[in-house]
């Protein structure tokens, strides 16, 4: 039911039966259309019951091809120990451990079908290990440009699933420059090379707006008073907002809307600057920092659509220090028994303090979205352990200091062991 993409700037159709990049106008993001009666006609939202829990379920809304699927999708919406009207969309039990699963999945899959041999991805981290992983599931060639300082199971987990990794003495910024100078040499279309960067071809969006179908699904076809997203790149808050207004097209659901909430981090923040300052669009981050390494995206190519999207929405932007969300990851492991990415528990920092300013209720229904797993920033949080347990910085080294940078050894319950 794919009929063509159109241009989110100009709204220029573009046929959607080969592979896309950007509006060659404009460089507007690419967004897919759909007949949208016609599916109206012929599926109905009664129709997924027992349907396979992955993000495929959702098939009638999404390109017609044969997936490349490793079970993405259909995480659990967990209700919040803590807080009555909160529930945590658990991200990290995806496939590679995060949500970058579900956008890697919609692409590879289409890159499968164009017949492209050669995906090229700048990444902060969990883009790349997700690429790495269903390119090497569709037996496609994963060119991987990322930070050298990205979690180390992002590097290891490439490493396994055989992409070719280039590591960059940079941000992802520095990274898609990389990708950029490639793609002025003669091979790139002739050997099949593409550049799958966020938003820069239009699939990633498409698995990623499933998780707004998700939400909908899992809480009864009735959407949240608010959601609370963080924002590096944003393709999932382009997609969900996506999604509704595809549900809403479908009568799956009505014309109410969550308060679309960005959170990022204060050392990267260039969301949360521009929406302060009433912009429509970002300026470059300078010197990003920040812990949580998906958020590090100094100038989001999406931008003019978040922004967008948080005024349609009458949403906000807020940010988190790095103590502020390592503090939260380590209250959320304590209390919720989710140990979340960074990012994720970035979302808890913003929920606390938009409670303060009253600007959600607690009455209100409200969703987290806790990205990626903990066990992927071991290394770290590990690292940064003093940072939210003071007292241990003064007695033993942290197992992170103790096993690195050189390998040492270490008693742990009797086994002895190089790390
Ligand atoms: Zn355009």
């Amino acid at each position: 039911m794919l009929t063509h993409l159109e241009c989110t700037r100009c709204g220029q159709r573009y046929p959607a039966d080969r592979p896309q990049s950007v509006c060659p106008k404009d460089g507007g993001i690419l967004y897919a259309r759909y007949d949208l009666a016609a599916i109206k006609r012929e599926f109905s939202s009664a129709q997924l019951t027992g349907r396979a829990p992955t993000m495929w379920r959702y098939d009638a809304i999404l390109p017609a091809a044969d997936p490349v699927s490793l079970g993405e999708g259909f995480t659990p919406m967990l209700p919040s120990c803590e807080f009555p009207n909160v529930f945590i969309k658990d991200e990290g039990l995806n496939p590679t451990g995060s949500f970058k699963a579900r956008g890697l999945s919609a692409c590879v899959t289409m890159a499968r079908r164009f017949g492209l041999k050669k995906l090229a991805i700048p990444s902060a981290g969990n883009a790349a290990g997700a690429l790495a992983a269903y390119a090497a599931a569709a037996s496609l060639e994963a060119h991987i440009f990322m930070p050298k300082d990205v979690p180390a199971a992002n590097r290891i987990e490439c490493d396994y699933y055989g992409a070719h990794v280039t590591l960059v003495d940079g941000l992802i910024s520095d990274c898609a420059k990389k990708v950029a100078e490639l793609k002025t040499s003669d091979s790139w279309e002739k050997d099949g090379w593409f550049d799958v960067s966020t938003t820069k071809e239009p699939y990633r969006v498409e698995g990623k707006k499933t998780m707004g179908y998700e939400v909908a699904e899992q809480l009864g076809w009735r959407l949240p008073q608010a959601i609370i997203y963080p924002t590096g790149g944003g393709v999932g808050l382009l997609g969900m907002w996506k999604a509704f207004e595809e549900m809403e097209a479908l009568r799956w659901v009505g014309s109410e809307r969550p308060k679309m909430i960005v959170v990022q981090s204060a050392g990267c923040a260039p969301v949360v600057k521009a929406w302060e300052e009433g912009k429509a669009s970002v300026e470059m981050w300078p010197n990003a920092a920040t812990v949580a390494a998906g958020l590090r995206v100094p100038k989001p190519y999406g931008d003019y659509l978040i922004l967008d999207i948080l005024k349609k929405s009458r949403g906000i932007a807020v940010s988190a220090t790095d103590e502020e969300i390592l503090e939260a990851t380590r209250h959320w492991a304590k209390t919720e028994g989710i140990f979340a990415a960074p990012e994720g528990a970035a979302c808890l920092v913003a929920y606390r303090k938009l409670i303060a300013t009253g600007f959600l209720k607690p009455e209100d229904t409200v969703v987290l979205f806790n990205t990626g797993s903990g066990l992927k920033y071991q290394d770290v949080l590990d690292a940064n352990v003093a940072r939210t347990f003071p007292e241990r910085e003064s007695k033993a080294p942290s197992p992170a200091q103790a096993a690195s940078p050189k390998l040492a050894s270490r008693h742990i319950g009797g086994i002895i062991g190089p790390y």
